[in-house]
């Protein structure tokens, strides 16, 4: 199930990181024994009265010269529009208000989005200054007077949000149709890709009327099976002009890949693998999902005897931490193996999907231990009791330890090579818990 998104938006220096590490410092200290929880600063999950949702942080593009902010400002009041289901326009009461916010405001008031106007920096909300009331004239409604820094009034603000969230329903996702995303760097070949796949015969693409949602996905099929494409708003439309700035790219793959069953993680050939593409491989991983690494404009490369073995080897060594993840060589553009993908989208997600029972579970687990003796520290040796299998996508696994802290990175590797030679999950990360039994 997808969660609503919250865009913060307002000028440099009014506190949005203040506020958007509060929100994400209470979401870390609730989950701390989930494995790959982001910390990064513009996108996070937190959760009030039950219900988890994703914060992004707009701001902070650019340098901030006094020539950008303003294009900054419009900038990040449209990628909120376009994302997000309610947006927290921040202001600072100690500067009061701008000319600046004024614009943003009408921007963000004709957008067809709840827009919920906070005003930082009361810090003593006993005795709010008497400048708050100016903020009314913005024409927001309600205002939430709240202080980041001490957290004040911000269970107030939270409620009011909370209240905008789309329904459970509004947000289910289709669950009979793979989910698919497809990220990567711009000009990579996103949307060469999607196109080429859609614009093949055996492709029926739906028109799914309704929801925000399905404005931004594609839905369609393929020998009967059904996949949505996610978020692909931002990337057919060909040379879109947000996509020049990396950040908003980013936070769309990263909204994506939380939505997506299976990611597509698009390389262009030419360049390898580069940092963003580490990143943006990296979250996928984080958040557990099923990976084909595709390597796209394979027909820009010069071949001879051996080429793509070795282009493997070296894809596979740069995202060791992926080593599970399929390695497809395509070219959008000539549509070479472009039709493979459906198979491997269907291997992963079957893959991912698998359940082992306990029974077979404990009798690898034990020839697992028998072969490699767990590791021992001053004395006392790691015993596992026995392990269990407890959800898919990703398969995740708790196991029953005398005592959790002799449990080694390098031993749980082991393990899971062990469940991948025995049970296969190729194309999907895999999630232990070591939980300690008396
Ligand atoms: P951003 O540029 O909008 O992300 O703003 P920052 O979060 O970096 O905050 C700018 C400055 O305002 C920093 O010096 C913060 O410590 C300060 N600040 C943020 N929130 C509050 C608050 O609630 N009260 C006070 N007094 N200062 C704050
Ligand atoms: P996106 O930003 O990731 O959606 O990338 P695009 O699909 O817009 O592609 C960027 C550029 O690369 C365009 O000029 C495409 O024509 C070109 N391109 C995409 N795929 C291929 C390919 O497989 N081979 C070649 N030669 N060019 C490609």
């Amino acid at each position: 199930m997808s969660k609503p998104i919250v865009a913060i938006v307002g000028r440099p220096n009014v506190g949005k990181s203040t506020f958007f590490n509060y929100l994400a410092g209470r979401r870390i200290s609730i989950i701390d024994d989930t494995p790959g929880v982001t910390r990064d600063r513009i996108y996070a999950e937190s959760e009030w009265r039950g219900r988890k949702f994703t914060i992004i942080d707009t701001g902070g593009i650019e340098p901030n010269t006094d020539d950008y902010i303003k294009q900054q400002m419009i900038q990040q009041a449209h990628i909120a529009i376009d994302m997000a289901h309610v947006i927290i326009m921040l202001v600072d009461v100690k500067t009061g208000l701008t000319a600046l916010d004024e614009e943003v405001a009408n921007i963000l008031r004709k957008a067809d989005k709840p827009v919920l106007l906070a005003v930082n920096k009361v810090d003593n909300p006993g005795q709010p200054p008497a400048d708050i009331y100016e903020f009314y004239n913005l024409g927001m409604g309600e205002i939430y007077p709240i202080s980041s820094i001490h957290g004040l009034g911000i269970g107030e603000l939270l409620d009011a949000v909370y209240e905008h969230f789309p329904s459970a329903e509004e947000l289910s996702e289709d669950e009979d149709a793979i989910k698919v995303a497809v990220i990567g760097r711009p000009n990579v070949g996103k949307s060469s890709i999607i196109n080429r796949i859609l614009g093949e015969e055996r492709v029926i693409v739906s028109d799914i009327p309704g929801t925000t949602r399905d404005a931004i996905d594609t839905h369609f099929e393929v020998n009967g099976k059904r996949y949505v494409f996610i978020d692909t708003a931002g990337i057919r439309r060909q040379s879109r002009v947000d996509d020049e700035i990396e950040k908003y790219s980013v936070l769309r793959s990263w909204a994506a890949v939380d939505r997506a069953d299976v990611c597509l993680i698009m390389l262009d050939a030419r360049d390898g693998v580069t940092e963003q593409d580490t990143r943006i491989a990296g979250y996928a991983h984080e958040q557990g999902k099923a990976s084909i690494i595709v390597v796209n404009k394979w027909d820009l490369v010069e071949k001879q005897t051996g080429t793509l073995e070795e282009y493997r080897k070296k894809v596979g060594q740069d995202l060791e931490y992926m080593n599970y993840a399929p390695i497809v060589f395509v070219s959008a553009k000539t549509g070479q193996r472009v039709h493979r993908l459906f198979e491997l989208i269907d291997y992963v997600f079957d893959q991912a999907s698998l359940r082992i029972q306990t029974g077979v579970l404990n009798d690898v687990l034990n020839e697992a231990i028998a072969m490699v003796q767990p590791p021992s520290d001053k004395g006392k040796r790691l015993k596992i009791y026995y392990m269990t299998q407890t959800g898919i996508r990703p398969p995740s696994f708790v196991l029953f330890v005398n005592d959790a802290e002799l449990m080694h990175y390098s031993y749980e590797r082991y393990l899971k090579n062990t469940l991948r030679s025995n049970f296969g999950f190729e194309g999907t990360p895999i999630w232990f818990t070591v939980r300690e039994k008396g």
